[in-house]
């Protein structure tokens, strides 16, 4: 029996040698038609044999090339229109974008082998790729994603490349970014002030020449710049920290291959598998105690963030240079990844003594993703290169065209649409006036990638976050609704969307830094009972105050004497917390606290482990947000099982924590052990009192905490209680963006 079907494939299968795959299946089946991209995905005919086709129709999903996501798939049974032959059609440019966008994904095996080839056209080329592999998102400039529409425009193809990208057999067929030694881009090597060096393989000799020196060399990569020294460099990494103004913040590490990571780390075997996956991202594994990496790189801290080369020109570098690198993003604090030539040589030429850089343009600026595993399980502190713009799959279909401006902290952006939700890559803290440009530049990237027009935008409740105002404005400007969402509230929510919850109301324990509550107090230790129209704060920890509002979040012994204060009065006992500042300041700070002036109230557990961290003397003053929760996290021994006491009514009452602490002769590991412990059964408790037979979701930044998240995951399962977690979207501010989106339902 003869049949002729017409096939809808929505999904990322633009760009990964999807057509060809499609192209070749045809052929070996004997069946006649076509495959086409559209805006949509793909379009395939195909008329034969009713047995041939139904092996296409499963070859195709079992087959398909390892990049290809398909989303959907629609199958129309038309009349028979006798095809003479199978082809591949070129694509016209028409309708509604709806086709997705790839990350950019790690050069591929053959390629690494074509690289390391002598005998191959591309040996040592720093821009090989294919149709599996190499940059995408950082690229393109609009779609439909063909060559034109990317920065690979300038470059013209040899005849070599050219047949190559012509030949459906061919595994560069339509590799947009095809390129050789002969007609594609090349490195040079330039001072830091502008005065050329060398370029393509002499570049690369001198480049790691001037590493083994110990000097600090901005590379340009896929999404931005990085800032590279030699990992075991103690001085060259002190240095680094200086000239960026780093403080104490960790640094990742890029080693050459997958044993190096081994010869300094302790991984597990989902570790790995993470660490190898082509989205290549950093990934926070427990470091070894005796190696020759410098210790400058993470201080206080028994984790580094690892990752592989994910370019060829990364894989040469390390490959040539043989020791692990420190790579870090290049930015002045705050602001964003450089991206562009000129800009490296106007702000990167204050840290680094030499600039390896390219002629290929960078489109989109892509951080690179920092993940870490939680209860054998991907947790995302960053999602950027590797997994950004690929959209997250709602549980239902927005009313509306959506536009969510998420935080002021880690923003990233949403704009979503039917089922779908795009989260761009990471963005960063809103804090200087190139952030915020680089916000809007983001947003209005977005608009054209997808050609989108919101119909409605969505923000937080802060009245003060540069996002809040932007939204604002640009609600006015469009003449849309705007719609605000408390902090915590969207934590929930983006917990919710991610775990596919459609109608069910969960019990939310949002836990972070900081938040705008809606009595105007900063939020932060939150029991929620929410749903997609509405939420219930149903308790929360009891208020204290933060002496000095923002330098409180600097300063956890600012917390902690706050917390004191409230306990004691006047009359402090002795703790290490005292010691931290002079006599006269305790006098001081003790007057504002009564009074009460710029002291906001607070419910934060971020402050609380700051707080504990100050009594127990772990750090007074903090380098960089969250570090106390992170140092603490080497002291806890799954061995000890004990907690303090906790008082739960409306709210929950920290003061018997604080006071058993304080009281407690234990060892260090000891008590952090117990404090950990404790806020774990808080969470199980006050959800026997509020949330019994729902979920139990956690979300927010302190739920980054491995030990404090799996300690209350197996508390849960001990009870029967079903817990949700973040593994597509980070539990952080970076994840606030879906959760203002699918609140444009309201
Ligand atoms: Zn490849
Ligand atoms: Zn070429
Ligand atoms: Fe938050």
């Amino acid at each position: 029996m003869k049949k002729h079907i017409k096939i809808y494939l929505t999904g990322a299968v633009q760009g990964v040698g999807f057509r060809p795959f499609v192209y070749n299946l045809a052929k070996r089946l004997n069946l006649k038609g076509y495959v086409i991209n559209d805006t949509y995905g793909v379009i395939i005919e195909i008329e034969g044999n009713e047995e041939n086709i139904n092996k296409f129709l499963i070859s195709l999903q079992t087959e398909k090339p390892p990049l290809a996501h398909i989303f959907s798939q629609e199958i129309e049974e038309l009349p028979l229109v006798g095809f003479k032959d199978f082809e591949i059609r070129k694509s016209e440019e028409k309708g509604k974008k709806e086709v997705f966008i790839l990350p950019d994904i790690s050069t591929c095996e053959e390629c690494l082998k074509e690289l390391n080839d002598f005998k191959n056209r591309r040996y040592r080329y720093p821009f090989i790729n294919c149709t599996n592999c190499g940059p995408r998102f950082s690229i393109i400039e609009k779609l439909p994603y063909d060559r034109q529409n990317t920065t690979m425009k300038k470059f013209k193809m040899c005849s070599e490349c050219k047949k190559e990208y012509n030949d459906p057999t061919d595994r560069r067929f339509h590799a947009q970014p095809n390129a050789c030694p002969i007609c594609g881009p090349y490195i040079s090597l330039y001072t830091s002030n502008k005065k050329f060096v060398s370029e393509k393989e002499q570049a690369l000799k001198d480049t790691v020449n001037l590493l083994k020196q110990g000097k600090i060399l901005a590379v340009k990569g896929i999404g931005g710049f990085h800032l590279v020294c030699d990992a075991t460099n103690d001085k060259a990494i002190k240095n680094l920290r200086e000239r960026k103004r780093r403080g104490e913040k960790p640094f990742a590490v890029m080693f050459k291959d997958i044993e190096q990571i081994k010869e300094y780390t302790d991984i597990s075997s989902f570790e790995e598998a993470i660490i190898l996956s082509p989205e290549k991202p950093i990934v926070v594994v427990k470091s070894k105690e005796r190696t020759d990496l410098s210790k400058e790189i993470a201080p206080y801290l028994d984790r580094i963030g690892v990752f592989l080369p994910y370019s060829p020109l990364h894989n040469l570098l390390l490959n040539d240079f043989g020791k692990p690198l420190v790579m870090t993003s290049a930015n002045l604090s705050d602001e964003p990844i450089v991206k562009d030539n000129e800009e490296a040589f106007e702000k990167l030429s204050i840290f680094t003594d030499y600039i390896l850089t390219h002629n290929r343009d960078i489109k989109n600026r892509v951080d690179d993703s920092v993940v870490r595993i939680i209860d054998k399980k991907i947790s995302f502190i960053r999602r950027s290169r590797g997994y950004a713009p690929l959209p997250i799959k709602l549980p239902f279909n927005l009313n509306k065209k959506a536009l969510a401006v998420g935080g002021h902290q880690k923003n990233t952006i949403a704009i979503g649409f039917d089922d779908k939700a795009f989260l761009s890559q990471h963005i960063g803290d809103l804090e200087t006036v190139d952030a915020c440009r680089n916000f809007e530049e983001v947003i209005y990237s977005f608009f054209k990638l997808y050609d989108f027009e919101p119909e409605v935008v969505i923000t937080d409740l802060h009245p003060r976050y540069y996002s809040t105002q932007w939204a604002k404005d640009f609600s006015l400007e469009k003449n849309i609704p705007l719609i605000q969402i408390q902090h915590h509230y969207a934590h929930a929510l983006s917990l919710m969307a991610e775990n596919q919850i459609k109608d069910e109301p969960i019990f939310a324990v949002c836990w972070d830094g900081t938040g705008y509550g809606e009595d105007g107090n900063l939020w932060g230790g939150e029991f929620l009972i929410t749903d997609y129209k509405g939420y219930k704060r149903v308790c929360h920890f009891d208020y204290f105050k933060l002496i000095g509002g923002e330098k409180a979040v600097k300063e956890p012994r600012r917390v902690a004497l706050s917390m004191l204060y409230e306990v004691f009065g006047e009359n402090l006992p002795d703790v290490p917390t005292i010691k931290a500042f002079r006599e006269k300041e305790i006098k001081l700070l003790y007057k504002t606290w009564k009074k009460g002036l710029n002291s906001p109230l607070s419910s934060s557990v971020g402050r609380l482990f700051d707080a504990v961290s100050s009594i127990l003397d772990i750090k007074q003053i903090l380098s960089y947000e969250g570090q106390s929760g992170m140092i603490m996290e080497n002291f806890y021994s799954w061995n000890i099982k004990d907690f303090y006491s906790f008082e739960i009514t409306e709210t929950v009452n920290w003061k018997p924590t604080f006071q058993e602490i304080l009281e407690d002769k234990s060892d260090l590991s000891v008590k952090v052990s117990k404090f950990i412990n404790t806020l774990a059964h808080i969470v199980i408790e006050t959800y026997k009192l509020y949330g019994k037979g729902l979920k139990l979701g956690l979300s927010g930044g302190v739920f980054q905490n491995k030990p404090l998240t799996e300690k209350i995951i197996r508390l849960a399962e001990e009870e029967g209680i079903k817990v949700l977690t973040h593994n597509k979207v980070p539990a952080n501010d970076g994840g606030l963006s879906l959760g203002q989106l699918v609140y444009s339902n309201i």
